[in-house]
């Protein structure tokens, strides 16, 4: 449904019907937001973005990392009716140039941190919200226009947000209002949602996870307790202090929270687990210390969570992401482009509406990721009988050994299985025979050896051996080494690229013993 309108945005709305309420809590020094104070401020970030000429349907560029000031602008700009593009902040100039450009920019907003590299990337004007340095940037501050607030339809575009770039050039995902209003709402349906519900804000904004937190809580009536700059032991202790009821965090975050302090406090009834495949060992730290987790699936083409598992659900099964969030179909297509029954591997495809539009300005990249049953994710993965989803990897990480496909995620379960074994990441190499061989880097259990010979501790024959009676041939680990940690982006993700460096190196050693 693509007609219901609505004017000037969700957080004014909720400053007519909840004006105490909180908004928005800084962790920092407890200053805290009542809806009408934020809807004031607002009221005159707007007038300052109208002040440069910000105009419904603009593209307005925001280059900072997650402080009020950010929160104030995603707001504004559903105020004033532009488009919000924010621009991951640590992106090197020759990246953040190309982005700036696709992007269409008419207004790009920096704080003091980014002025450099915004006045470096953008030919639009350039405001900081902070005291500029450069005299061709002007301070947002202070400068005033009228307005007269957005009338908002389902279909208007809201937002922008570029991918993370881990296949190729990072995409333009253009999103609607309906978009992230239906992302919101099913959201809300599997993870329940009540007035006195509060988030923590850590990650940053111009990811979906971050941005999300912010524009839900509007729509929901709840506080968002924000933090500047990620610190595991400051984010334990934030839920603790005000009382957290759910936080949206990637497995590397959780794992440090873990880590600095013995659990987290009893008032969380969620933690949103996604961005990258969630380690075993990690859900099992979870129902150890009784950490709520919520293993979840999703990507920045369909506005955030398209599956989402239960703490009972991701315990009793591991690996699962759970069941599709209500509105959401998945089906999982074979080769052929035919959907494939319960337990079959394939590529997962996504519809609903909270899948975006397409990407902007690229109408061709847009018709090559829809097909007959929607979204092609690019990721490879499968259903139970009861309909529970399990990611394994993406497709382009496919391995082609003598004509085979193998999925690295298979050969990565079956792996894990082993008692000594804590991780694994599993690649293709070159291989003159072969096309390609299946690789494998090893993280061991802490406290296990790791030996040259078979006597002792986890050796390369162990693994070998493990995967002798559990795996077919084509896709036993050809090449094993081991490592103390798996190289991952900032994100999660494991860095596929340094995983494959690493076993190249292995097995040219090998190779010339
Ligand atoms: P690009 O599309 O530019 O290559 P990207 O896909 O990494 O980048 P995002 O939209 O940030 O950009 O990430 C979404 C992807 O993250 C998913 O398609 C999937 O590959 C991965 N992902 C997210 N959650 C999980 C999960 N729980 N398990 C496995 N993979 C996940
Ligand atoms: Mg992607």
């Amino acid at each position: 449904d693509d007609s219901g309108a609505e004017t000037d945005g969700w957080l004014a709305e909720r400053a007519r019907t909840s004006p105490e309420a909180t908004a928005l809590i800084e962790a920092e020094d407890g200053t805290a937001w009542t809806y009408a104070e934020l809807d004031a401020a607002v009221e005159e970030t707007a007038g300052w973005l109208a002040s440069f000429g910000a105009w419904t349907g603009d593209h307005i560029g925001v280059l900072m990392e997650t402080r009020v000031a950010f929160v104030r602008l995603v707001h504004a700009a559903m105020r004033l009716g532009v488009v919000l593009v924010p621009l991951n902040a640590r992106l090197a100039r020759p990246e953040l140039a190309r982005q700036a450009e696709t992007a269409d920019l008419n207004l790009l907003v920096c704080e003091r941190e980014t002025e450099a590299d915004a006045t470096a990337v953008a030919d639009v004007p350039v405001v900081s919200v902070d005291a500029p340095e450069d005299e061709s940037v002007v301070g947002l501050r202070g400068h005033d226009a009228d307005f007269a607030p957005a009338s908002w339809s389902r279909a208007d575009p809201m937002a922008m947000l570029f991918t993370s770039g881990t296949t190729g050039d990072p995409k333009a995902v253009e999103l609607t209002m309906g978009n992230f209003r239906a992302s919101a709402t099913a959201s809300a349906f599997r993870l329940g949602v009540t007035p006195d519900d509060s988030w923590l804000l850590c990650l940053s904004m111009y990811h979906m996870g971050g941005l999300s937190v912010v524009l839900r809580s509007a729509l929901y009536g709840t506080t968002v307790v924000l933090q500047e700059g990620f610190d595991a032991g400051a984010a334990a202790d934030a839920i603790a202090e005000y009382g957290v009821t759910g936080v949206s965090l990637v497995p590397t975050m959780l794992r440090r929270m873990l880590s600095a302090r013995e659990s987290l406090a009893n008032s969380l009834r969620f933690v949103l687990l996604g961005g990258a495949p969630a380690p075993d060992e990690l859900i099992s730290r979870c129902e150890a210390r009784g950490v709520p987790v919520h293993p979840t699936y999703g990507m920045t083409e369909t506005t955030s969570q398209i599956a989402t598992a239960r703490p009972r659900e991701a315990f009793a099964h591991r690996g699962t992401v759970g069941r599709p969030l209500l509105g959401t179909d998945l089906t999982v297509v074979g080769g052929d482009g035919d959907p494939l029954p319960a337990g079959e591997t394939g590529e997962l495809v996504v519809s609903g509406p909270t899948v975006m539009r397409g990407y902007y300005g690229d109408s061709e990249a847009t018709a090559e990721a829809f097909g007959e049953y929607g979204l092609h994710t690019g990721d490879v993965g499968y259903r139970d009988e009861a309909g529970r989803v399990w990611v394994l990897n993406r497709r382009a990480d496919r391995i082609i050994t003598g004509g085979e496909n193998v999925h690295p995620g298979e050969v990565v379960e079956v792996l894990r299985d082993h008692d000594a074994v804590r991780d694994a990441a599993v690649a293709g190499l070159d291989d003159e025979e072969w096309g390609e061989r299946v690789a494998a880097l090893v993280v061991a259990e802490e406290g296990e050896n790791i030996s040259d010979e078979d006597d002792e501790g986890l050796s390369v024959e162990d693994v070998v051996e493990h995967c002798e009676d559990r795996l077919a041939g084509y896709k036993r680990p050809r090449t094993v080494a081991f490592a103390d940690e798996l190289p991952r982006t900032a994100s999660g993700t494991v860095e596929r690229e340094a995983v494959r460096e690493q076993l190249r190196d292995v097995r040219d050693a090998d190779a010339g013993n």
